[in-house]
C-alpha cells in the first residue's frame, strides 16, 4: 500500500485515478446537468426544462377539468335562466319541457363555445 495514495485498494477493489480533466463546452454542460422540478420538488428535470412531465401532464388534467366545470356551471346556468323565464308564462315548464330546456341549454352552450372560440381565432389569428 503506497502511503502516497499510488495503487491503493479500497475495499478490494481498484480504482481508476481520473487525470484526466473533464472538458465540456457550456452547452455540454446544459445538457447533463440536473435539478429538481420547480414544482414537486420530487423528480429531476434537465436544465432546460421548469417542470417534469408528471407535473406538465397533472397541470394539463387540472386545466381540462376546469374548463369542463366551467361549462357544466355554464349549461346550469342557462338552463335555469330558460327554466325561470318560461315558467313565467303560462302554462308553465312539465317535466318534458324542463329537461328539452336542459338539451336545448347544452346546445346553446356548446354552439356559443364554437362561436366564441370562432371570432377569438379570428381576431387573433389575423
Ligand atoms: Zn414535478
Amino acid at each position: 500500500m503506497g502511503i502516497n495514495g499510488d495503487n491503493n485498494r479500497v475495499a478490494g477493489r481498484d480504482y481508476y485515478e481520473l487525470n484526466a480533466v473533464l472538458k465540456l463546452t457550456p452547452e455540454q454542460l446544459r445538457q447533463v446537468s440536473i435539478k429538481p422540478c420547480a414544482r414537486c420538488e420530487d423528480r429531476i428535470v434537465s436544465s432546460d426544462a421548469t417542470i417534469c412531465n408528471q407535473c406538465r401532464s397533472e397541470l394539463e388534467t387540472k386545466a381540462e377539468n376546469e374548463r369542463l366545470q366551467r361549462y357544466g356551471v355554464l349549461i346550469l346556468f342557462v338552463w335555469g335562466l330558460l327554466t325561470t323565464w318560461l315558467n313565467a308564462h303560462p302554462p308553465g315548464v312539465s317535466p318534458q319541457v324542463f329537461f328539452a330546456l336542459g338539451a336545448a341549454s347544452v346546445m346553446i352552450v356548446v354552439i356559443g363555445a364554437v362561436v366564441w372560440h370562432g371570432l377569438r381565432r379570428s381576431f387573433n389569428g389575423s
